[in-house]
């Protein structure tokens, strides 16, 4: 194996070496085509085997129901933030927004742009560290749908149980928890998330919804935007991100091989501990953002007892091979994505690195 970087990136982040090997083999000869995977047409038998064997394979991971279409749309989760209230806010309707983060906050500010936004909960107080009781959180049953954010990369907190919305549709950003651990997909109405954290490569959107909720959808909106233009053809049509598709096909085999969500979310739960252990071993010296029940497996965020250490800390784990450890831009601190293709060995390596840090500055 070539040396590879202790890789904490929130995202885009770590790729699964194996997943890399295998485009990488490809990648100038794709199954005796004398061409790549980006060179072929997307209309192409060779193309379309590995679009809907992508497809195939992201239902099976989650057993996702055959009401269900799994879309694999471009421009982000954030243009899911507008698409969801373009398609589903109807007018004179009222959307409920949990607020838990940056991203619910982002969402809702596209949301305003088309109806009535009510919020059902909100953590912002609290700067964030938690996520909300379920009894804590309101909506009303007329509502177009409850959306929440199922993992919030920025404070590191993430849902553990969800709402129960009855009737209304809940949907839910999974940007950065996708893929980490099973999910009832049937109580959700809509699921999505940009594919760049636990998925593959930046560039496709995957998009899981209810079918009837289509019926619902506003006519009165560009082609392109409608969520029944890429369900009726097949996530096909116009040209979708191929590489971004073969890479998410190769990652989810590679989920499989690792023995599906169960053991994938075991393997997380692990490599987090790793890490939150040695914060609350820490006497202080290392303090988590979160509450301690709402703590993300994804995204681990953390500061050190004082400013200066924190950046030294910061400098010395660079020095010592550690990408991304920086937090979010906003929030400053420490953050360790620990996304399911980060190794254990990374995780250990950092668990490691932070007792010898506090040790040698105590
Ligand atoms: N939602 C969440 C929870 C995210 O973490 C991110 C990106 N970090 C986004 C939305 C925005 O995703 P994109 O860059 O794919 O638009």
């Amino acid at each position: 194996m070539t040396k590879r970087a202790y890789n904490f990136n929130a995202g885009p982040s770590a790729l699964p070496y194996e997943v890399l090997e295998t485009a990488q083999k490809e990648l100038l000869d794709f199954q005796n085509t004398g061409m790549s995977i980006m060179e072929m047409s997307h209309r192409s038998a060779t193309f379309e085997e590995v679009h809907n064997g992508a497809i195939e394979r992201l239902r099976k991971i989650y057993s996702i129901p055959e009401n269900y279409e799994v879309l694999f749309l471009q421009g982000g989760a954030s243009l899911q933030f507008a698409m969801i209230p373009m398609n589903f806010l109807q007018e004179g309707k009222t959307a409920s927004y949990i607020q838990t983060g940056s991203w619910s906050e982002k969402a809702v500010k596209e949301a305003k742009l088309f109806g009535n936004i009510a919020t059902a909960a909100s953590t912002k107080e609290n700067k964030y560290r938690n996520i909300p009781s379920i009894q804590e959180i309101t909506w009303n049953e007329d509502d177009a749908y409850v959306h929440l954010t199922s993992n919030n990369t920025i404070f590191g907190t993430q849902w553990k149980v969800f709402p129960d919305t009855g009737n209304v549709p809940l949907v839910a950003d999974m940007s950065s928890d996708i893929l980490s651990t099973p999910v009832d997909v049937s109580k959700f109405g809509i699921i999505y998330a940009g594919a760049q954290k636990n998925l593959g490569p930046s560039g496709v959107t995957v998009v899981i919804m209810r079918k009837d909720l289509l019926e619902k959808e506003n006519q009165n909106i560009p082609t392109m935007l409608k969520y029944s233009t890429h369900a009726d053809n097949n996530s096909l049509y116009n040209t979708p991100p191929t590489f971004g598709i073969y890479m998410l096909g190769e990652v989810l085999k590679w989920v499989e091989n690792k023995g599906g969500l169960e053991q994938v979310a075991k393997n997380n739960e692990e490599k987090a501990a790793l890490i939150y252990n040695v914060i609350d071993q820490s006497n202080g010296f290392y303090k988590g953002h979160a509450e301690k029940d709402s703590r993300s497996l994804m995204n681990i965020t953390f500061r050190v007892t004082d400013e200066e250490l924190e950046k030294k800390f910061l400098a010395e784990a660079k020095a010592a091979g550690f990408v991304g450890l920086n937090g979010h831009r906003s929030v400053g601190g420490c953050r360790a994505s620990a996304y399911n293709a980060v190794p254990r060995e990374a995780c250990q390596a950092l668990a490691d690195f932070m007792v010898k840090f506090q040790q040698d500055h105590q």
